[in-house]
C-alpha cells in the first residue's frame, strides 16, 4: 500500500503534517493500545514504516522517484548491511531528520525485526460495510449490492509487484550488484536486493500498482441476503475483504444489516404482528376480514363475540425465517372501532342496545 495513502496525507505533505498523521494512528493503532492484536500490529508496522520514508527527505525522494522498490536500509537483515564509512561532503542531516547514533542504530535494528514480524502476519484486513434494507426486501431476500474500497491482489502483475522483461542491467544497482546509501555522513552498503547482488534484472516493478503487488479499488460488491433476515444481521463473506501485504491472503467482509420498519407490521421473532379495525356490529355479529401478510392478502375470519385485543394467529404467514427452518407466523390483534354515532337514529338504536344489554361490565372492578 502507498504509504501517503497509509498515512492519509497528500504527496506535498509537510515534514509536520506527516508527523501529525503518524501521531493520530499511533493513539489508534500502537499495539500497546492493542495488544494481542496481529492486525493492528501489522497495521502500525506498515504505519511506522511509511512514517520514517517520508520524515527522511532522501528516503522520501527516493520512495517518490522509485516506488519504494529501491532496497533501502528498510529491507533486509542486520548483519547483510555494512558500515562503509564517512561521508562529510554533503550537508549533515539537520533539524526533523537529524538523529543520534543512538536513534540511526536502532532505526536499523528495529527494521529488521519490522521485515520479520510482517512476513508472519497472515495479511488480511478485516472490512466492516453497513447495508439498509427496506422491509420487503428483507423477508424476500436476494442479492443487494455494498460499494467498498478494498486493497486487492494487482492482476496486472499477478500480485508479485513485478512484470517480466527483456534481461538487461540492474537500474537498481546500477548493475553494480551493490546499493549504497547514507545517513547524515555515514555511509551504508549492502547487496542489492532487486538483482540479488547479479547486476543483471529480468524484471521491472509493475507500474499498476506500484511495485507493491497489491491495488486499491473501489467496487460493487454482491450479498447473498437471506430471506427474513432481521435487523441488525451481520453476514460474514469468507476472504472478501483486503490485503495488507503482497501475497497475502484477504481478510473476510462484515456486512451489518438494519432493516428499515414497517407501518403496519411488527416484528417479534419470526412472528409479524398487526392490528386488525374492526367495527362493532362486525365483532358482534362475526365477520370475513381481508389483511395484509408479506405474501399478499389473506382473509380471517373473526367469529361473532370476539374483543377487543383478542388474537387470530395465521400459521406460517410470518417472516420466513432466515436460518432456513419454518415461517413465523402472522399474529392478528383485533382493535375495535366504535361508529361515529351522531346522528339519531344511530344513538337511539344504541340506547336500544344498552336497555337489551344489561349486564354491567364493570363489575369485576368493582366487587
Ligand atoms: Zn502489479
Ligand atoms: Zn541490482
Amino acid at each position: 500500500m502507498d504509504f501517503y495513502v497509509i498515512l492519509g496525507v497528500d504527496r506535498a505533505a509537510s515534514l509536520s503534517d506527516v508527523k501529525r498523521a503518524y501521531r493520530r494512528l499511533a493513539r489508534k493503532h500502537h499495539p500497546d493500545i492493542n495488544p494481542g492484536d496481529p492486525e493492528s500490529e501489522a497495521f502500525f508496522l506498515r504505519v511506522t514504516e511509511a512514517y520514517e520514508t517520508l520524515m527522511d527527505p532522501e528516503r522520501r525522494q527516493d520512495y517518490d522517484e522509485h516506488g519504494g522498490r529501491r532496497p533501502g536500509p528498510s529491507v533486509g537483515a542486520v548483519r547483510d548491511v555494512e558500515f562503509e564509512g564517512f561521508d562529510f561532503s554533503g550537508p549533515a542531516a539537520s533539524g526533523e531528520s537529524a538523529s543520534t547514533f543512538g536513534d540511526l542504530f536502532a532505526d536499523v535494528f528495529a527494521r529488521s525485526a519490522v521485515a520479520r514480524l510482517s512476513d508472519s502476519s497472515p495479511g488480511g484486513i478485516d472490512l466492516h460495510v453497513p447495508l439498509r434494507l427496506g422491509f420487503e426486501d428483507a423477508m424476500r431476500g436476494g442479492a443487494h449490492e455494498v460499494t467498498l474500497t478494498r486493497v486487492v491482489r494487482c492482476d496486472a502483475c499477478r500480485g508479485t509487484g513485478a512484470r517480466l522483461v527483456a534481461e538487461g542491467r540492474c537500474a537498481g544497482c546500477a548493475g553494480s550488484g551493490q546499493s549504497r546509501w547514507t545517513r547524515g555522513h555515514m555511509v551504508f552498503s549492502r547487496q542489492c536486493a532487486e538483482c540479488g547482488g547479479s547486476g543483471r534484472r529480468r524484471h521491472r516493478p509493475c507500474g499498476v500498482c506500484r511495485a507493491e503487488g497489491m491495488v486499491s479499488r473501489t467496487e460493487a460488491v454482491d450479498v447473498p441476503v437471506p430471506s427474513g433476515i432481521t435487523d441488525g444481521a451481520r453476514l460474514r463473506l469468507a476472504g472478501q475483504g483486503s490485503t495488507s501485504r503482497r501475497g497475502g491472503t484477504a481478510g473476510d467482509l462484515t456486512i451489518t444489516v438494519t432493516v428499515e420498519p414497517h407501518p403496519l407490521f411488527r416484528r417479534e421473532g419470526d412472528d409479524l404482528h398487526l392490528a386488525v379495525p374492526v367495527a362493532v356490529h362486525e365483532a358482534a355479529l362475526g365477520v370475513r376480514a381481508e389483511v395484509p401478510t408479506v405474501g399478499g392478502r389473506a382473509s380471517v375470519r373473526i367469529p361473532p363475540g370476539t374483543q377487543s385485543g383478542q388474537r387470530f394467529r395465521l400459521r406460517g404467514r410470518g417472516a420466513p425465517s432466515p436460518g432456513g427452518g419454518a415461517s413465523g407466523d402472522l399474529v392478528i390483534t383485533v382493535r375495535i372501532v366504535l361508529p361515529q354515532v351522531i346522528d339519531e337514529r344511530s344513538k337511539e338504536l344504541m340506547r336500544e342496545l344498552g336497555r337489551l344489554n344489561t349486564e354491567d361490565v364493570r363489575a369485576e372492578l368493582l366487587r
